[in-house]
């Protein structure tokens, strides 16, 4: 058994918990240093990444945060404004970030709330499709050769991997499949 964190600031929260239980893990919700010290690995959720931006300064959050990831090589895994919180590179913004992997995103780029759609896509390492679901979803738009693709949607990386750091466009935690999970939480 794990002990995995999800970012409790703000977001799709409670629903990456019960994904990380369902599993069978032990499932923190981290808001402060002490909690983010105990975790094996952590979940970066989806929601409003510039929120989270500035909210992580406020708590005194976002330098811990990525010295963790950086420096300590904490596992981690971002979905949807998690992504873009963990991207070294936002084409269409200056926000706060952790900035930890080398990819580029575009912040909205698969549309506004009311173009939210839920597709099945392949993923490497998982022997079925699995469902996604896009919510104001930033899209990759380029990586690093060092960040490999594990599902793409239109031509474009959806779910990447760069070591112990991973990033999906999409919510995983909305739907009834725990597969995504799992392989993150299998890496650790
Ligand atoms: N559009 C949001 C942002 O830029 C992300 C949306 C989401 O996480 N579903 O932060």
């Amino acid at each position: 058994m794990r002990t995995i964190g999800v970012l409790g600031i703000q977001g799709a929260i409670e629903e990456h918990v019960r994904m990380v239980q369902s599993l069978g893990h032990e499932a923190l919700w981290v808001k402060d240093e002490e909690t983010l010290n105990r975790v094996e690995g952590l979940i970066l959720p989806g929601g409003e990444s510039t929120s989270m931006g500035k909210q992580l300064e406020w708590f005194h959050l976002l330098s811990p945060l990525r010295r963790k990831i950086t420096e300590s090589k904490l596992p981690v895994f971002g979905t949807c404004a998690g992504m873009i919180l963990l991207a070294k590179d936002i084409e269409n913004s200056d926000q706060l970030r952790i900035g930890a992997m080398d990819i580029k995103v575009r912040r909205n780029a698969y549309g506004s709330q009311i173009n939210s759609f839920v597709t099945d896509i392949d993923v490497k390492g998982i022997d079925h499709q699995v469902p996604a679901v896009f919510i104001r979803a930033p899209r990759i738009e380029c990586a690093s050769p060092e960040v490999e693709t594990l599902a793409v949607y239109e031509g474009h990386p959806i779910f990447v991997r760069q070591g112990h750091m991973w990033a999906a466009s999409f919510h995983p935690e909305l739907t009834d499949s725990a597969d995504i999970h799992a392989l993150f939480i299998q890496s650790i």
